[in-house]
């Protein structure tokens, strides 16, 4: 593992200078230029997004979060900790949204150890809930990356073969204490097919570059806080499929909600299946709920893996959405405004085209400012003037 590639580190110059781009504007001021290079890094996101290429549409997920003294720090504001919870937030709850038929879990550690704060679900309010709560616990002593990994890695191993195991390691330390060789961890996960990557908060690591280069992950240190949230957001979408990873047809129920009628006799209310295991802190009876459409088991939430018979419950609009993963929509062409005739105005927002440069869909030649340009790819993902001809025709 010795052989490390050449690779430019951030402290000899390898990264963007900066500061060569920034230009004062009229007021003196560097927002303007701050917003353009923002712009720029979530086009190139865009432009990134693959073509025909196999995706782990369905991923099991640990993110680990380093509780450690370091978390302490203030240079994320109000610190590290509050900052990297309330991003992890954000963070759930945008996976769930773009990946509706994954799971994710939550490890923390401080003081040498590591422990699950969640298990591997697809609740995504346990999750949010749990962070909320994660916020008043103390920052202490040294992290495990070693301790971590290994948690993770005893639940992931066991995750059927054509799901993406992946581990998201979110590291404040410099430092990690670990109670045995790493190297030969690293070796294990790398069998395991469990792809780890890692957001610094402080400075590369060189133990973090060996595991997300041997596992297939990536590595990154933030900048600052929207950097990070940039990162972060970076592992919502689903990554590309090992060209090893199994591939298989899953079965799928599709239940409907079904209110049991209080007129009718034989219906009572009853309990749900997915309160077998939640230790009755949301047990409660309830009227409706989604059945089954094999065993009749009853879920008040979707998605969830049915207990009874094993069948993976969605409903269908969750996996309409993730659907767009599968065919993006292809990067608008970017074209100086100057060369630009004809429409003046953005066909999204009507808003005066103003900027360098206009955005153009190669289907439909429609042309967008670079606001709807990012705004259509990342969260729309169709072009609003070829829906409009679509219909027309
Ligand atoms: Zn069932
Ligand atoms: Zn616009
Ligand atoms: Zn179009």
């Amino acid at each position: 593992m010795e052989d490390e590639p050449e690779r430019a580190k951030r402290w000899e110059g390898g990264y963007e200078r900066t500061w060569e781009v920034l230009k004062e504007d009229e007021s003196g001021s560097l927002k303007a230029t701050v917003e353009d290079i923002l712009f720029q890094a979530k086009r190139k996101r865009v432009f990134e997004s693959h073509g025909q290429v196999r995706l782990g549409m369905m991923r099991h997920l640990y993110a680990v979060i380093d509780m450690s003294r370091s978390m302490e720090d203030q240079d994320l504001k109000p610190s590290r900790l509050a900052s990297t919870l309330k991003l992890m937030e954000y963070f759930v709850d945008e996976y769930f949204d773009q990946n509706p038929i994954s799971q994710i879990g939550i490890i923390t550690t401080k003081n040498k150890r590591a422990e699950k704060l969640t298990d591997l679900a697809g609740n995504p309010r346990k999750h949010t809930a749990a962070l909320r709560k994660g916020a008043d616990s103390a920052c202490m002593g040294e992290p495990s990356l070693y301790n971590a990994l290994s948690i993770a890695m005893q639940t992931l191993k066991h995750m059927p073969g054509h799901t993406s195991r992946e581990i998201l390691v979110i590291l404040s330390s410099l430092t990690t204490c670990d109670p045995a060789n790493i190297y030969d961890l690293i070796k294990t996960l790398k069998e395991l097919k469990i792809r780890v990557s890692v957001i610094g908060l402080s400075a590369e690591v060189r133990v973090c570059t060996i595991l997300t280069r041997e596992t297939g992950g990536s590595y990154n240190v933030i900048l600052d806080e929207s950097h990070f949230k940039e990162l972060l957001m970076s592992h919502v979408r689903p990554p590309p499929a090992s060209s090893s990873s199994e591939c298989s047809l899953i079965r799928m129920g599709f239940p409907q909600h079904v209110i049991a009628s209080v007129t009718d006799r034989d219906s009572k209310p009853s309990f749900s299946m997915s309160h077998l295991d939640s230790s009755g802190e949301e047990a409660g009876l309830s009227l409706g709920g989604y059945y089954c459409p094999q065993c009749r088991g009853k879920y008040t939430e979707l998605p969830v893996e049915c207990k009874v018979c094993g069948l993976t419950l969605v409903s269908a609009p969750h996996l309409a959405r993730s659907f767009h993963h599968l065919f993006p929509l292809c990067a608008f062409e970017e074209r100086p405004l100057e060369e630009h005739t004809g429409d003046r105005f953005c066909q999204a927002c009507q808003g005066e085209l103003k900027d360098q440069s206009v955005y153009a869909c190669p289907a439909c030649g429609s042309v967008f400012c670079v606001e709807c340009d990012v705004f259509i790819h990342d969260t729309l993902h169709s072009c609003p003037s070829c829906i409009h001809s679509q219909g027309a025709s």
